[in-house]
């Protein structure tokens, strides 16, 4: 597996000199396999229009399928600029949660109108089929695809990626159920336990984890659907982790402040002998599984 990072930032992209070095453009992430001409993209946010450019000027014939993890506007925006949606040549399926009160195909068919786009965009012309996920497991050839509903305000999965023996857990916009015990009503939204949550990403080789906030920020932001970087790092060590990459930036977040949060964590973790590798998602860097 070849996973690369489009979109690295959380809420709002957030361009600028202070966010250069980890990105300021919104979730995306694209999984090439080494057997396969299939491109797996996760999320489209603004991270997805550089993506689209690349391909539209690579390759045609496209076999992209695109899983959301959930359709807030940083994990969709990006769709309408997404290139290979305009060429007739490519296949894109849309694996999206299965909401009750709309269909992500409305809502991409919205954004992509004059009604809310800045531009006249031609009609797709991709072949673009749309799959709603109520299986726990999707299967593609040697690729075993499972869902993990997290804690979000809005149904919300988690992926983990199982191919020829590696594991990739692609965690974002979670929130520890424990920061919402307080308040009942949000309890139905909130069931997946840590211990739940550790089984989840139990020894994968990679975890991309949602880590916007500081501890001593996320009460602030209660019901929000977000984990803190001690939270992450600590559910990384207990399931056997062996690399740990920080997403979903706060667009607060600058270049420097990643970087401490960073030293503080690579010094705690080698003051206990802890072999763990921890990163911030950076845009286009690659990793290799
Ligand atoms: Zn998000
Ligand atoms: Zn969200």
């Amino acid at each position: 597996m070849k996973i690369r990072m489009y979109g690295t930032r959380g809420i709002t992209p957030s361009p600028g000199w202070e966010t250069k070095k980890y990105g300021g453009n919104t979730s995306c992430i694209a999984i090439r396999l080494e057997d396969s001409n299939n491109l797996i993209i996760i999320d489209a946010g603004t991270g997805i229009i550089k993506l689209g450019q690349e391909l539209a000027n690579a390759s045609t014939d496209l076999q992209i399928k695109l899983f959301l993890t959930h359709i807030h506007m940083d994990h969709i925006q990006g769709f309408p600029f997404f290139l290979p949606i305009y060429d007739r040549r490519n296949h894109i399926t849309v694996y999206s949660p299965h909401y009750q009160h709309v269909t992500v195909e409305k809502v991409f068919k919205l954004l992509i109108s004059d009604q809310v786009n800045p531009v006249q965009l031609r009609q797709p012309q991709a072949k673009i089929h749309y799959e709603y996920m109520t299986e726990n497991v999707v299967t593609h050839k040697t690729l075993k695809i499972k869902l993990c509903r997290v804690n979000h305000p809005i149904l919300t999965y988690g992926y983990r990626f199982e191919h020829l023996n590696k594991v990739l857990c692609i965690m974002t916009d979670h929130e520890p159920a424990e920061n919402l015990l307080q308040k009942t009503a949000d309890r139905e939204a909130y069931t997946l336990s840590d211990a739940d949550y550790c089984s989840f990403i139990n020894n994968c080789d990679i975890l991309i984890a949602d880590a916007q906030y500081l501890p001593d920020e996320v009460k602030m932001y209660r019901g929000w659907g977000h984990a803190h970087v001690n939270y992450i790092v600590n559910k990384a060590i207990v399931a056997n982790v062996k690399r740990l990459v920080l997403t979903h930036h706060d667009p607060n977040r600058t270049d420097l402040q990643i970087d401490t949060i960073l030293d503080q964590y690579r010094t705690i973790l080698m003051k206990k002998g802890i072999p763990m590798e921890i990163i911030a998602a950076k845009e286009i860097e690659e990793y290799t599984l």
